[in-house]
Order: C-alpha cells, then structure tokens, then sequence
C-alpha cells in the first residue's frame, strides 16, 4: 500500500461506517481495506470515494454507499471456493470485494459502455477473477450456473425467477426487492426445492431493467 494517499481514509471508512455498524465478517472488512475505491470512480471525483453515501458514476447510475455494499457482501456468506454472480457491474466495485473473497466472479452488466468502464477499473485496481459481460442479468446466466451466491445491485419488483433456478441448493441471493422508490435486502437462501426468504434493510437503488425486472422506458 506503499504511495496510496488515500489509505488513510479508507481505514477510517471500513473503521466508522463498517465496524461501529456491525459489520463483523472479517473477510469482507479486510476486502475494503484493500481494494482502492477511489479507482472506480470518474476520474476528478476520487475525493468522494470514502464519504458515506453512493456516488453518482454516469449513465444515470451509481456506486453504492459503502456500508450497502459491506452489507450485501456479509449477507451472500461468501467462502473462497464459491461461484458467484453479480447483476449490475456499475463500476465494478462492487465485483472486485467479491473476487478478494471468492475465486470466481461473473458480473452482468446491460450498458456496453459501462461494462467497459467496469474492466478498465478492475484492471487499474489490479484485481483479477471477474468476467463482465454485457447482458440483460435478469435472465441470469445459465451457462455458468449453478452459483453458490448471486447478488443483485439494482432494484427489482420481485426476484427474477431464473435466478432462483441458478441457485445451487445451499446457495444464498441478495437482492434490493420493492418498488421504484424504496426497497429493502431480501436474502434467498435454497435448501433442495424449498426457497426461504428473510428482509433486511430499506434501501434505495437504479432499476433493474430487463426481461424479469422493470420495463425499458
Ligand atoms: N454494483 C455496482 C453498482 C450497481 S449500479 C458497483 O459496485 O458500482 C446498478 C447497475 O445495474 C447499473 O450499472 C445498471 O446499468 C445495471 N443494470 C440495470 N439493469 C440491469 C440488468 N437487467 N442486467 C444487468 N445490469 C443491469
């Protein structure tokens, strides 16, 4: 970490707004004290990379507020040798704490240019183990499946269902779930054919749009 200006103020951020809320899991903790959030944001904009709040990246969307993301992250109980999919590269972020964590990462992302903005990121942040590719998520991604956790980043009415069916058994989603406004953490845990369903926190998060999420407008 030798050179980084800004390491000072990430500690700080994983220390104020992760620890002293409750996050425990070690691995997600020391994912962000590793990983350079400022490298993913627009170039003139890394001074807000620590601040408490999601932060605007272009193309209407944006990078979520750290604890959201330490939040979700906790939530998927992810271990190394996990298969994880991710709905909403955005700025990549979100997928480079996943790949500190686990060894393979697929992130879908439905606007090329963002997707493109995601792997240049990724690669200045030199994180490795995450496939993006342009596609609408709410289909999920067969090809790959099944995945022992998949994360949604961008709010939908109601669970895609192909998701749920490319959920290994034991397998957990994460998902912002409620209307255009508001919405609250679903988690989905699989046991077999038997899907159980617990609510966390109200959230607020870009639409997911797609096939299984809100309509093109
Ligand atoms: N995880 C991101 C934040 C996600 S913002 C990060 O760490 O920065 C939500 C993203 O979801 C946006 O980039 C948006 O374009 C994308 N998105 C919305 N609907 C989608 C869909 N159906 N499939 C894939 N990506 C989608």
């Amino acid at each position: 970490m030798m050179n980084d200006p800004f390491e000072a103020r990430r500690l700080a951020m994983v220390n104020d707004q992760l620890r002293r809320r409750g996050i425990h899991d070690e691995r997600v903790l020391i994912a962000m004290e590793e990983v350079k959030r400022h490298l993913f944001l627009p170039v003139g904009m890394e001074e807000e990379a620590y601040l408490d709040h999601p932060v605007p990246i272009g193309h209407g969307q944006t990078i979520s507020q750290p604890y959201i993301v330490a939040l979700m992250t906790e939530l998927l109980q992810l271990e190394a040798t996990d298969s994880v999919l991710e709905i909403g590269s955005g700025s990549g972020y979100q997928a480079a704490i996943i790949a500190k964590i686990s060894d393979q990462v697929i992130s879908l992302e439905r606007i090329p240019e963002v997707a493109t903005r995601a792997e240049e990121n990724l690669r200045r942040a030199q994180i490795e183990g995450v496939r993006i590719i342009v596609a609408d998520g709410t289909v999920g991604y067969p090809e790959s499946s099944p995945y022992d956790a998949i994360l949604v980043t961008a709010g939908a009415p109601s669970v895609p269902s192909p998701l749920l069916s490319q959920l290994a058994d034991g397998g957990r989603l994460v998902a912002p779930i409620g209307d255009a406004d508001i919405q609250h953490l679903v988690r989905v845990v699989r046991h077999g054919e038997e899907f159980v369903f617990e609510s966390f926190e109200p959230v607020r998060f870009v639409p997911l749009i797609g096939q299984f999420g809100w309509q093109d407008q």
